[in-house]
């Protein structure tokens, strides 16, 4: 159980993903054959004891990982088999081919977006991806999904950026037509 999300939710994450960030506290997590396969229909017994609390909250299940988004053929059927009350959340850096989040805005009804930086050079340095496809794909989000469900988180990263570089962020994702921004810092507590 954790809180991810709006409401009670139930965390599920989901292993792989194509980034390398640097300062990943899920490094167990990147390889996808990390992970303990679950049908739908598991998880939904799995986590079903917990439904008088997501229904009372207005929570469900939050997916994470990982890059949640590898997995949008199993929040299809998840969303099947679930109680319709449930809200489900995805936890994502949104580098998925374009395919993933046009199944995913079916499915799911809330976005937490971590954007890492708005400057590409930064972005590329501290996960390996390109920082376009996050952006074209964000555009995509907020365009085909209700942008008041969706947040995007701007990291302050040790070593990476600046608050000032932040701010920066932060107005480029305003302009964008983000509504809901989430402005914090990580923790670093080993190397
Ligand atoms: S996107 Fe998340 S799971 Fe993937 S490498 Fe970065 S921090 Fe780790």
């Amino acid at each position: 159980m954790g809180i991810d999300g709006k409401g009670v939710t139930a965390l599920v994450a989901g292993a792989g993903c194509p980034l390398r960030c640097r300062w990943c506290i899920n490094k167990k997590l990147l390889a996808e054959n990390r992970s303990t396969p679950v049908t739908a229909e598991e998880l939904n017994e799995k986590v079903k004891r917990d439904d008088l609390y997501f229904r009372a909250t207005g929570g469900g299940v939050t997916f994470g990982g990982g890059e949640s988004l590898l997995h949008t053929d199993f929040y299809e059927r998840f969303r099947e088999v679930c109680s319709p009350e449930w809200k489900l959340c995805a936890e994502t850096s949104l580098a998925v081919p374009r395919k993933n989040l046009e199944k995913a805005v079916k499915s799911i009804d809330a976005f937490i977006v971590d954007c890492k930086d708005m400057d590409p050079e930064i972005y590329h340095a501290y996960t390996g991806g390109e920082h376009s496809l996050m952006v074209e794909n964000l555009r995509f989000l907020l365009a085909n999904a209700d942008p008041e469900r969706i947040v995007v988180r701007i990291p302050l990263i040790p070593e990476f950026n600046t608050e000032e570089m932040r701010e920066r962020s932060a107005e480029q994702l305003k302009a964008m037509g983000v509504k809901h921004l989430d402005i914090f810092s990580y923790v670093i507590r080993e190397k």
